[in-house]
């Protein structure tokens, strides 16, 4: 049985979302889940029309409108002109998900200034960024809205080599609470979704050879990674009226990466 389809419903009919870095992975998956549950959506992507042009074509296909929007999240010229676009062509925002993230491997003590700076300026700045200008929407609107953070088991699991993306990610979730106590009158729910090891393009290098699969599998307990599809759908709850309660929360969707599964049989 394939539980999957059987719980796609239309919960999202009528809503208008933004998914940023929406044209690979997670958020490719985000951006179509979206669709396929009744919202249009706005497919941002930093450098490849083609395959976000891609993304819009399923959107268009699941009977919603979709249209990509370039843009880097952390140029705010280039936000701002993003967002005017998305919301001039849906007459609104409903649904913002800050998916757009990299990362880069450095030592700390040879970790360059410029390497921490960009991937705090676009998982963190552009995050706050994008949070901004569509959580200003959905106020002036009245309507509220839903914010969705794409964090990372790396908010709390320290990672050699990576300081500054976890700093971005732990960053990120702080962000997310605040913002989520300062709108919550005003009907703008925001909450993190923390993915573990998930099968997409920025990690390939290690879910692709037989030594890295392993080593993730001795990290999960499921002994498995995850697929996109499996981020999206608890992305498509949050957005969704099932999810009206929830703000400020974080939900680790990681096969239980953050169970310390080196625990797992006691001893
Ligand atoms: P990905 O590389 O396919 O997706 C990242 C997307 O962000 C790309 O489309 C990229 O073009 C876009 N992007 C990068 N810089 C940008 C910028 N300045 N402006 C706009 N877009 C930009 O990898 P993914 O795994 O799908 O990552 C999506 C998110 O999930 C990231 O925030 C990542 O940190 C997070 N995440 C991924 C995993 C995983 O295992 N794959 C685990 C935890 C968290």
């Amino acid at each position: 049985m394939n539980r999957d389809k059987s719980s796609v419903n239309r919960r999202l009919e009528g809503r208008r979302a933004l998914v940023t870095g929406a044209s690979s992975g997670i958020g490719r998956a985000i951006a179509l889940r979206l669709a396929h549950e009744g919202a249009s959506v706005a497919v941002n992507y930093l450098s490849n029309p083609e395959a976000a042009e891609a993304v819009v074509k399923e959107i268009t296909e699941a009977g919603v409108k979709g249209i990509a929007v370039q843009g880097d999240v952390s140029n705010e010229q280039q936000v701002d002109a993003m967002f005017e676009r998305a919301v001039s062509e849906f007459a609104g925002l409903d649904i913002l998900v800050n998916n757009a993230g990299m990362e880069t491997e450095h030592s700390f003590l040879e970790m360059p200034l410029e390497a921490w700076r960009k991937v705090i300026d676009i998982d963190l700045t552009g995050a706050f960024l994008c949070a901004q200008r569509a959580a200003r929407v959905m106020v002036e609107s009245g309507a509220g809205g839903s914010i969705v953070n794409i964090t990372s088991v790396h908010q709390i699991i320290p990672w050699g080599g990576f300081a500054h993306y976890c700093a971005a990610k732990a960053g990120l979730d702080m962000m997310s609470k605040t913002i989520a106590l300062e709108l919550a009158t005003q009907k703008v729910r925001v909450n993190s979704v923390a993915p573990g090891a998930i099968a997409t393009p920025i990690n390939q290098h290690v879910w692709g050879s037989p030594e890295g699969l392993a080593d993730l599998k001795r990290k999960i307990p499921t002994e498995r990674i995850g697929q996109p599809e499996e981020i999206a759908k608890v992305v498509a709850f949050l957005c969704s009226d099932e999810a009206s309660y929830v703000t400020g929360a974080t939900l680790y969707v990681d096969g239980g990466m953050t169970l310390y599964p080196e625990f797992r049989h006691g001893g």
